[in-house]
């Protein structure tokens, strides 16, 4: 097994989704050569790293009252228009947009 056979399936060695036998020669390897056993260390520090990281993130409540704020924000300001008119002239502005996008990036 070569280094780069051995490094392109560290994330399936480390998950246990190698085969038997490719695992064992994954390990033979790492405990043979040096190289590959400092990436291995490395990579195992940076999963443990990211795990810490991310540990106490986890799907976060928006508040009440920014929602409140960015819904408000949003309201069309003047009298007489619909949410409906809106959206229509949302589209309208992003087709009179377009063409000026398209002329400024070719
Ligand atoms: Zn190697």
């Amino acid at each position: 097994m070569t280094c780069r056979e051995v490094i392109g399936g560290l994330g399936e060695f480390s998950g246990g989704e190698l085969l038997a036998g490719e695992a064992k020669e994954s390990k033979r390897h790492l405990a043979r050569c040096a190289p590959c056993a400092r990436y291995w260390k490395s990579y195992r520090t940076t999963v443990a790293l990211e795990r810490e990281a991310y540990r106490d993130v986890g799907p976060q409540e928006m508040p009440e009252d920014l929602v409140a704020a960015i819904l408000a924000a949003w309201r069309p300001r003047l009298p007489g228009f619909s949410p409906r008119a809106w959206h229509l002239v949302h589209l309208l502005s992003g087709v009179a947009a377009a063409p000026l996008i398209a002329f400024y990036l070719r």
